[in-house]
């Protein structure tokens, strides 16, 4: 039996020589128009060799997210192999459905004998750039996609999480063929010369100021891309919510990675009448979730990438003009920085101004609900993702309705994107375009329409002919006149007439209960 386990990677090059990236790329290049990722079956192939590299890696990547993050392999399992593992076999057993031309209905007379398909086409050739919080899933989900929908893969991994990005490489390089899957290390040089090559796609990964670097350098070559940004994703707690629930979830979502997570919890609005017992709840949780939580012993909690962020987020709490209710106790030696919640701070306050990553939280307080939904709107507009507290409907949909973000959770936090077939993705500020499941597979083919017209309508067709005349026009126009209109200029639009009215709105039972109980007269 096949194993991938790989005894090291210290053959895999902190940086790939910037004069070797053209010729690196051009390999995958060649291997997309060599046709080899046509057959579903060399694809499955290259998914499954993806799923065992990294099942027999498992131990390794452990490791290597210790060294980078002080990760514990807990949340590694519960935040990226296990998303990751389930994607690649979804992919694996659902790629004939995926690739399957899907037929197009509703043909108007002249394309009545047609088939019209839609077909999804690999783009050719992407680069996919990912970031250092969560190396393993957000590198492997892209590179599954692209792999399934039949593209070949230039990857450039964060060279913030070194041992993790090398082991991958060389991981990934072991169970993909050469000819589809290149990968390039290192940090902006490399970056900058990847970039100035031309890719069918570009997926990007990170933060918006390079988000946009990516986008100016895909334009030079309009090709297009799927950027994953991130932004200040907001919670509101309202007077209706379950306060203890609220406290556990939104705790457990800044905590993971340290809050270095592009959808943790960025800042609580709180309402005023329950921000008492919402901090008491906060308290309860914090000592539960923190118990003996030091800068010497923290197994279950991940580190500051690096001493420059480190400083930044600092800089953020020892600029404040909140005050700090639970946590603080930092130590910039060990890059140890525990979750720390920021009572009583404005708009104008340092933990308000770009997007924490990291373990701060601020808490502003509101009055009426609109108040809170303005400031997200006004302030930070379209977060990755919202997070609303509340037990009431007409809460829920309230903020729902005028707040854009990339997604949401309701009483909950994080979990939006664990739902497997559900598109992930930012808009706005946070970025364009969604993945996972069929939206990854999507996201990396062109839906492309293939019509095919029998012969047989040839002489039906000999109206479209030239030369034209007033005879051609008339029996063109008796047999593909624009569609009777049934809408009248004036009133409310109503669709599909008072039957399909009634039966939308379920009135079709109160009908037939007031028929039955009539018709029981002449019984
Ligand atoms: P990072 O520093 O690892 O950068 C990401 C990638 O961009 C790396 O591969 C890096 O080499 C490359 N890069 C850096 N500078 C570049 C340049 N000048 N030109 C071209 N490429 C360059 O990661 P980061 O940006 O610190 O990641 C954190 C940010 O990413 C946060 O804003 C977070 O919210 C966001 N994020 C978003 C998602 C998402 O799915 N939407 C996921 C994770 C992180």
């Amino acid at each position: 039996m096949t194993s991938f386990k790989i005894s090291t990677y210290e053959d895999i090059p902190v940086e790939t020589p910037v004069e070797e990236i053209p010729s690196l790329v051009a390999r995958v290049k060649a291997g997309y128009t060599s046709y080899k990722t046509l057959p579903l079956s060399f694809r499955r192939e290259q998914l499954r060799n993806l799923y065992y590299a990294l099942y027999d890696n498992q131990d390794l990547l452990y490791q290597t997210l210790m060294q980078d993050l002080h990760k514990c392999p807990h949340e590694i399992n519960m935040m990226e192999t296990f998303q990751t593992f389930t994607e690649i076999l979804w992919l694996i057993e659902n790629l004939d459905d995926l690739a399957a031309p899907k037929p197009i209905p509703g043909s108007p007379l002249a394309l009545k004998l047609a088939s019209i398909r839609l077909t999804r086409q690999a783009f050719g050739t992407v680069l996919i750039i990912s970031p250092w919080n969560y190396p393993i899933v957000l590198s492997v989900l892209p590179i599954a996609s692209a792999l399934a929908a039949g593209n070949t893969i230039v990857y450039k991994p964060s060279e913030m999480c070194e041992h993790t990005s090398r082991a991958l490489v060389k991981i990934l390089s072991e169970a993909l063929d050469p000819s589809v899957f290149v990968s390039i290390t290192g940090g902006v040089p490399q970056s900058t010369a990847v970039l100035k090559l031309p890719f069918d796609k570009i997926m990007y990964t990170g933060n918006g100021v390079v988000g946009r670097i990516v986008a100016r350098a895909a334009a030079e070559h309009l090709t297009p891309t799927i950027l994953e940004l991130g932004g200040k994703s907001p919670v509101v707690v309202t007077a209706t919510a379950n306060l203890k629930i609220a406290a556990r979830r939104i705790l457990w979502g800044k905590r993971a990675n340290a809050g270095q997570t592009c959808v943790a919890p960025d800042y609580l609005l709180v309402d005023k009448k329950v921000h008492k017992d919402f901090l008491a709840a906060l308290k309860v949780a914090y000592h539960e979730f923190n118990a003996g939580l030091t800068a010497e012993s923290h197994d279950d909690y991940s580190d500051i990438i690096n001493g420059r962020h480190f400083a930044r987020i600092k800089a953020y709490l020892d600029n404040t003009k909140g005050s700090v209710v639970l946590g603080g106790n930092y130590d910039e030696k060990t890059l140890f920085f525990p979750t720390t919640i920021v009572d009583g701070v404005t708009a104008s306050d340092s933990l308000l101004k770009e997007e924490i990553f990291g373990p701060l939280l601020g808490i502003i307080t509101y009055t009426e609900l609109s108040e809170a939904v303005n400031f997200i709107t006004s302030e930070h507009d379209t977060p990755l993702a919202l997070y609303i507290f509340s037990t009431s409907k007409r809460e829920q949909n309230f903020i729902l309705d005028r707040v854009r973000c990339g997604g949401v959770s309701i009483n909950e936090t994080l979990m939006h994107l664990t739902a497997p077939q559900a598109p992930f993705g930012g808009v706005g500020e946070s970025g364009h375009g969604a993945y996972h499941g069929i939206n990854g597979f999507r996201a990396f083919s062109h839906e492309r329409t293939v019509l095919s017209q029998p012969a047989i309508v040839e002489s039906a067709l000999n109206v479209r002919y030239p030369p034209y005349s007033l005879s051609k026009s008339k029996q063109y126009n008796l047999m593909s006149g624009p569609p009777a209109n049934p809408y009248p200029r004036e009133g409310p639009v109503v669709v599909g007439g008072v039957f399909k009215q009634l039966l939308s709105k379920g009135l079709w039972v109160v009908v037939l209960l007031v028929g039955l109980v009539y018709s029981r007269k002449f019984w």
